[in-house]
C-alpha cells in the first residue's frame, strides 16, 4: 500500500527501483512514470496472464492469487495501478513488480514491456486465449522431475500393479506409459504425501513435458472429485503432447491426457495428439504460437454440453480448427474400449476435410 500511495502522491518522477527493489539499479533509474501511470492498467497486464477476472470489488478485480497457487478463494485483488493478495503470501507491487515477479522478466524487459503500447484485445479473443505462460521455476522443476522418476519406479514395480492395470484397462500399450513416463504415488485416493518437500496427491502421475521443462505433474486419483489433483506449484496452462508439434502439420486436440495418449498411441503418424487436460481449460497464446504450422487441426471433444463450448472457444480462434465426434460412445477412451478403430476415424475424418477444402478452398 506504501507503494500505491507513492505512485499516486508523487506526481512525476519515482525511484523505480526503490519500489521494486532493485538496488542495483538505484542511481539510474529514475524513470518518468507518467508513461507508465497512463498507458498500463495493470488489470489488462493481469488479464492476459490470468485470464479474465472471476470477481469484481469495486476497482479491484479478483483472482486467485498465482503466487501461492490459491485454490479456495481469490485473494489477489487488482487495481490499475497495483496488486495485493489478502491470502496467505501477502505480496504486493505495481505493475513493474508483476511483469519481474510473475512473467519473471528482467527489469529492462520489464521496462521494455510497460513501453509497449497496450494490445487491446478483441472480447471474444481475451476469452479463447490467454497470453504467455511460462514453466515453473527451477527448484520447482528439479524436485518434481525427482518425484515422476520416483513414481515411475513405483508403476513398474510391484506396488504400482493396481495402477498399472488400470492403465492397461483403458487401452494403453506398455510402450506408450513408458514414453509419457506415467508414474504412481500409492496411498488412499484422499491422501496427500510429502516427498521432496512438495505436496503430492496419491494415483498416477502424469508429468507435463514440454519445451524442454517440467509445467506440472497432474495426478489421476482412483476416486473422488476432482478426479485430478497436480503436485502444488504446477503450471497447467500448458498444452499436453505440445512437443509432439515439432514438423507436424496435423494436430488433434483431444479432452484429456489419457485420451490424448490413447490417440497417439493409435494414430500417432496422422496427427499430433494434445491436451488442454479439460474442456473448460483455455488455450495460452504461447502454445497457440507452436499451432502456426498446422493446416488442420481436429477437435475431438466430449459428446456432451461442457465438450461444446469448449471446442467451439477452439474453433472461433481459427477456420483451422475443424470439430469432430467420435462414432460411438463418449470419448476417444470410450470408443477404442468399445472395439473402435481410432485410426480409420481419423484417417476418415481427415479425407473428408480434404475433400471439402478442394470443393471450397481455404475458408
Ligand atoms: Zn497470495
Amino acid at each position: 500500500m506504501l507503494i500505491l500511495s507513492r505512485l499516486r502522491h508523487k506526481s512525476n518522477f519515482v525511484i523505480l527501483a526503490f519500489v521494486t527493489g532493485v538496488t542495483k539499479f538505484l542511481e539510474r533509474s529514475i524513470v518518468d512514470t507518467q508513461h507508465l501511470k497512463e498507458n498500463c492498467d495493470l488489470r489488462r497486464l493481469v488479464e492476459q496472464d490470468l485470464g479474465p477476472a472471476p470477481l469484481r470489488g469495486g476497482r479491484a478485480y479478483l483472482w486467485k492469487c498465482p503466487f501461492h497457487n490459491e485454490h479456495k478463494g481469490f485473494s489477489l485483488a487488482v487495481w490499475a495501478n497495483g496488486y495485493r493478495c489478502f491470502g496467505a503470501c501477502d505480496t504486493s507491487g505495481d505493475a513493474l513488480d508483476w511483469l519481474t515477479n510473475y512473467r519473471r522478466l528482467s527489469f529492462t524487459e520489464a521496462l521494455r514491456a510497460l513501453g509497449e503500447p497496450t494490445v487491446t484485445v478483441a472480447p471474444t479473443e481475451r476469452k479463447c486465449l490467454k497470453s504467455p505462460s511460462e514453466p515453473p521455476e527451477w527448484n520447482w522443476q528439479h524436485r518434481a522431475e525427482r518425484i515422476v522418476s520416483q513414481a515411475e519406479e513405483t508403476l513398474w514395480s510391484e506396488m504400482g500393479e493396481p495402477a498399472l492395470n488400470y492403465l492397461i484397462g483403458r487401452g494403453l500399450t506398455t510402450r506408450i506409459i513408458r514414453t509419457a513416463r506415467l508414474g504412481y504415488v500409492p496411498g488412499d485416493f484422499r491422501q496427500w504425501r510429502v516427498i521432496e518437500g512438495m505436496d503430492v496427491p496419491c494415483g498416477i502421475t502424469i508429468p507435463w513435458l514440454a519445451a524442454g521443462a517440467l509445467w506440472a505433474v497432474k495426478v489421476r486419483r482412483a476416486y473422488g472429485t476432482p478426479k485430478y489433483q497436480q503436485i502444488k506449484g504446477g503450471n497447467v496452462n500448458g498444452l499436453y503432447g505440445a512437443d509432439q508439434l515439432v514438423d507436424r502439420d496435423i494436430a488433434l486436440f483431444c479432452e484429456g491426457e489419457f485420451d490424448a495418449l490413447l490417440a497417439r498411441q493409435e494414430a500417432g503418424d496422422l496427427a499430433a495428439a494434445v491436451t488442454l487436460s479439460s474442456a473448460t481449460a483455455i488455450l495460452s497464446s504461447r502454445w497457440y504460437a507452436e499451432l502456426t504450422h498446422c493446416h488442420t487441426i481436429l477437435v475431438a471433444y466430449d459428446r456432451d454440453a461442457a465438450g461444446q463450448k469448449g471446442a467451439n472457444r477452439l474453433l472461433s480462434l481459427s477456420p483451422r480448427f475443424s470439430p469432430i465426434q467420435v462414432p460411438q460412445g463418449k470419448d476417444v477412451g470410450e470408443f477404442y474400449m468399445q472395439g473402435g478403430d481410432v485410426y480409420s476415424w481419423i484417417e476418415k475424418e481427415l479425407a473428408s476435410e480434404r475433400k471439402e477444402v478442394l470443393e471450397n478452398g481455404y475458408p
